[in-house]
């Protein structure tokens, strides 16, 4: 059996783990070291360090502190890696903590978090997902089951200092154009979790350190459902040893994670591998990491499609705005589930949650943008194709996620 590096006690607090971090920093100490070569394993917490629990409230998705987040196992030195190279990490597995075995999806407040389609879901709400061994169900989401495309939403390796001032430069001078609009996430020291750091390097880390809540070039919350056990990844590296760090593992994910609090989040295990391809950045000229897809993947391959314009819900029109054309996808694919007896809600839990596919279509022809959902039809546990029959009601409605309103 490969050792496991990292452990996690989801009994614990994860601020109390030194093995684990919450921001991206150079001087974030190394968890461990390994050798190029090597495989071994590392557990992780779910996102958010084992806040959302598995009950029938959404308070704690409503609640919670988003300045805590992402908690990362790692990160893990490679001996020899240097700034050039390309850290190539294979996934060769990973699963559910077996004290564990259930996730989350959630819709954050409007105003603690808010997501894709928070205009149209702005109370907090939460489904809980139970995984049966490769499969995945929701006593609050019924008529429906897939099998999970577990990957780790967040994986990447330490910047080095330039690249962390370029972040954090050029990430304030967005918020500046809007300071009260939440267009990103500016260094909060005040939850930060330096891993092993202590003192004046912990405090450093605290001020300076980026936010793990964007994918940027070094990978991190990239959220690609595809990036599943079997994937192989090229990393670039920037300081010496890589630190390759993971966590915010999913069960599931459809294409976006739309939901936002999450695909199905759950905290896990990941079997890597780890090898080293020296001045692979300039080699093969690359500047955001590049991966290889599983030969192992659900075989769903009939849906229904939906089309999505850049002409938003009250018939603005955007200029080929990719965002607005999926959004549009998303909720035409939302109406036509409330037909089959799901609330808004459930319908979204599973854009969010099944492997969804979204597509960019188009991105040429003036003034609209066309971006397509594809709904895989075998998930469900009734036929949603379109007949001349019309929709039946398959679901009455006496089952719903937990919702939970602002207390103002
Ligand atoms: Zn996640």
């Amino acid at each position: 059996m490969p050792e496991t590096l990292i452990k996690v006690d989801l009994t614990k607090p994860a601020p109390s783990n030194e093995m684990v971090h919450n921001r991206w920093h150079p001087e974030v100490p190394m968890a461990c070291w390994v050798n190029p070569g090597d495989d071994f394993v590392l557990e992780t917490y779910d996102w958010t360090g084992g806040f959302i629990k598995n009950n029938d409230s959404a308070d704690d998705v409503r609640d919670i502190d988003l300045t805590t987040v992402h908690y990362l196992s790692g990160p893990v030195g490679v001996k020899g890696a240097e700034p050039g190279d390309l850290l190539v990490v294979d996934l060769l597995d990973i699963g559910a903590k077996d004290d564990s075995l259930w996730g989350f999806n959630g819709f954050f407040s409007k105003t603690n978090g808010g997501g894709f389609l928070t205009d149209h879901f702005p109370a907090a709400q939460k489904s809980i997902w139970d995984f049966h061994g490769m499969f995945t169900s929701s006593r609050h989401v019924p008529g429906v089951k897939y099998a999970g495309l577990i990957h780790p939403g967040l994986i990447g390796t330490l910047p080095d200092p330039k690249m962390l001032a370029d972040w954090n430069a050029r990430e304030q001078a967005l918020i500046d154009t809007n300071p009260t609009g939440n267009l990103a996430n500016p260094p909060w020291a005040a939850t930060a979790h330096a891993g092993k750091a202590t003192g004046a390097v912990k405090d450093k880390i605290g001020a300076e350190g980026a936010r793990t809540v964007p994918p940027r070039e070094h990978g991190g919350n990239c959220d690609i459902k595809d990036l599943s056990r079997g994937s192989k990844i090229f990393f670039p590296v920037y300081v010496d040893g890589a630190g390759l760090s993971v966590g915010d593992l999913h069960f599931s994910q459809g294409d976006g994670e739309i939901t936002f609090c999450g695909a199905i989040e759950m905290a896990g295990w990941v079997h890597m591998k780890v090898q080293i391809i020296k001045g692979g950045m300039a080699k093969y000229g690359i500047k955001n990491p590049i991966f290889k897809p599983s030969p192992i993947t659900p075989t769903y391959n009939d849906y229904v499609i939906f089309e999505g314009i850049s002409v938003d819900e009250s018939g603005k029109q955007y200029y080929l705005d990719v965002n607005v054309a999926y959004k549009q996808a998303c909720l035409n694919a939302i109406e036509y589930l409330k037909k089959f007896g799901y609330s808004g809600a459930q319908a979204y839990s599973i854009l969010g949650t099944a492997p969804v596919q979204g597509h960019i279509s188009g991105v040429v022809d003036v003034p609209n943008a066309c971006a397509t959902l594809w709904l895989p039809t075998q998930i469900f546990d009734f036929d949603i194709n379109p007949s001349a029959a019309g929709p039946i009601k398959h679901l009455d409605g006496s089952i719903d996620m937990p919702i939970s309103y602002d207390l103002k």
